[in-house]
């Protein structure tokens, strides 16, 4: 029943994303500089639960997201939606569907376990040609020759527990990524210490609430959110 549900407003909120494309130079909108693409940022950024979506003097608050403080927060692991027309902002949520993941395609995961000679990442999403495509597929692996293009002694200064990674398939019989691109890597890192986010000052990772400085295979788009 739940995925009946889902699949619905899934489908309801493409649809009403294809409409409001048509209309959006109607009205100018401040969120985004770019606003002739087609893709705006903001509609492809994976996010997690009680991550920050945006702000209600933007966008009313609409499936997948809730209210706190004035501020919009996503209820669930998903990729953000935004209705220019009607300014609702949406989470599309990833489903539980067994997933159909091809070598080459681009995946978002969280780091669940650091071994050494990889890591382990629990997949969430797919960079798909729709976000229909994203599905909740099981575990991968990150050898230590595919982390980056120079020689990893250790691979636990290249990932860490809880982290959000972007990476590449590259084998799909034994599920295997690399993040050995400037764009694949860590998303967001959590601070070993003290669980809060990491934030990058003067190229380096540091943890604004305990001061800890961590080292990371950082994805160019560190903190972003952008699959
Ligand atoms: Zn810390």
């Amino acid at each position: 029943m739940e995925e009946e549900i889902t699949e619905i407003e899934e489908k309801a909120m493409l649809e009403m994303a294809e409409t409001g494309e048509e209309e959006k130079e109607s009205e100018g909108t401040k969120v985004s500089a770019h606003s002739e693409e087609s893709q705006t940022p903001e509609e492809d950024i994976f996010v997690l639960p009680g991550d920050f979506v945006s702000t209600t003097e933007e966008f009313a608050s609409g499936p997948g997201t809730y209210l706190s403080g004035g501020e919009i927060y996503s209820t669930s692991t998903g990729i953000v939606s935004v209705n220019r027309k009607q300014r609702v902002v949406s989470v599309i949520p990833t489903t539980s569907t067994p997933p159909i993941v091809k070598e080459g395609d681009i995946v978002v995961g969280e780091i669940i376990n650091v071994r050494e000679s990889m890591a382990l990442v629990e997949l969430a999403a797919i960079k798909g040609a729709g976000n229909r495509e994203m599905q909740k597929s099981g575990t991968a692996a990150i050898h230590v020759s595919n982390v980056k293009n120079a020689y990893v002694k250790d691979i636990s200064k290249e990932f860490a527990l809880f982290d959000i990674v972007k990476a590449r398939v590259i084998n799909t019989q034994n599920m295997r990524l690399t993040t050995s691109d400037d764009s694949l890597g860590v998303m967001k890192a959590i601070c070993s210490n003290c669980k809060a986010v990491l934030v990058i000052e003067n190229n380096k990772l540091k943890c604004p609430s305990c001061g800890r400085k961590e080292s990371r295979k950082i994805s160019s788009d560190y903190g972003t959110g952008l699959v």
